[in-house]
């Protein structure tokens, strides 16, 4: 089979212009908090937005690594907003968040790598919304993993997320910062301090991974207890990146979802436009109400 090239036209989103669109819009400026929908051009952000779901992005909008499938820029970050805890925490409030994603930036300049700005929004929302669960996307804290998933575990999220990205092979073009056997075992030792946190990873297809490389990525994840599972089409978000290998089909994606659920993920979340955060808070209701 001759893998598709173009753009086809299971991926189509709607423009992003709706009231809620620019009251999420408005809220995230007067709050002065960048958020991974529009900084890593995420395709869904019609749809989230106009039901008022934003993934919030922590720790300012800079990041220190240059992934070549990411959008998000790089270069040295501004120095931590002590505010920023507290608007995440108004945020979700004013958007009425019944389930929020807070991700971040890398910040491999600082001495915790952020971890501690994690403990504080968790604090934060804690406080001010309650009801609010809470699922973190954290970067892999390159070498202070264990004292950072040690403290941030502590916080308590509901759900700890870090994405795997892609198959080991790729590592060197698609995520040359990061090491997979050290990100496998991050998300090993969430489940290590506390076994009642769900864990929960992610791989983009189309990068030029192989069908049997996805399947071992998701025996390893298996083999670090992770609980969920999202498998999302890689886009390139302008000519500089990652070029898309392939489109796959919806059909490879329920393929794949099957051989996910059979391998005992408890929730799996695999379409050409899934993303770590798209549907998040209605799948973990659907999996708690299970
Ligand atoms: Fe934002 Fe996630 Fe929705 Fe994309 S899928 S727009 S990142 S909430
Ligand atoms: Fe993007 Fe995360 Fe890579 Fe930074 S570390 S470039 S935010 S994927």
């Amino acid at each position: 089979l001759t893998p598709h090239k173009r753009k086809p036209d299971w991926i189509r989103v709607k423009a992003p212009i709706s009231q809620g669109y620019m009251q999420t819009k408005a809220l995230m400026r007067r709050l002065n908090l960048a958020t991974v929908c529009e900084e890593a051009a995420c395709p869904n952000i019609g749809e989230c937005w106009t039901k008022k779901h934003a993934t919030v992005m922590i720790l300012g909008d800079t990041c220190t690594r240059a992934c070549a499938f990411c959008n998000v820029k790089t270069g040295m970050p501004r120095p931590v907003d002590p505010l920023e805890p507290e608007h995440v925490a108004t945020a979700a409030a004013e958007l009425g968040l019944e389930h929020i994603v807070v991700t971040s930036v890398d910040r491999d300049d600082l001495p915790d790598g952020g971890a501690s700005q994690f403990v504080k929004v968790i604090e934060a929302l804690r406080r001010e919304t309650p009801s609010t669960t809470i699922e973190i996307l954290t970067p892999d804290f390159r070498n202070k993993s264990e004292a950072a998933v040690e403290a941030i575990v502590a916080a308590r999220p509901d759900v700890y997320n870090h994405n795997l990205e892609t198959v080991p092979r790729l590592y060197p073009t698609i995520r040359p910062g990061a090491r997979y056997y050290a990100s496998l075992r991050l998300l090993e030792s969430v489940k290590r301090h506390d076994p009642s946190i769900f864990t929960k990873s992610g791989v983009m297809v189309g990068l030029g991974e192989q069908r049997l490389e996805v399947h071992q990525v998701m025996d390893d994840m298996r083999s670090a207890d992770v609980d969920f599972l999202t498998m999302g089409q890689y886009l390139q978000p302008t000519p500089r990146h990652a070029k898309v290998e392939e489109f796959v089909t919806p059909q490879a994606f329920s393929a794949y979802a099957a051989i996910a659920r059979a391998k005992g993920f408890l929730l799996v979340a695999a379409s050409p436009l899934t993303r770590s955060s798209y549907h998040a808070g209605d799948d973990f209701e659907k999996m708690r109400a299970a």
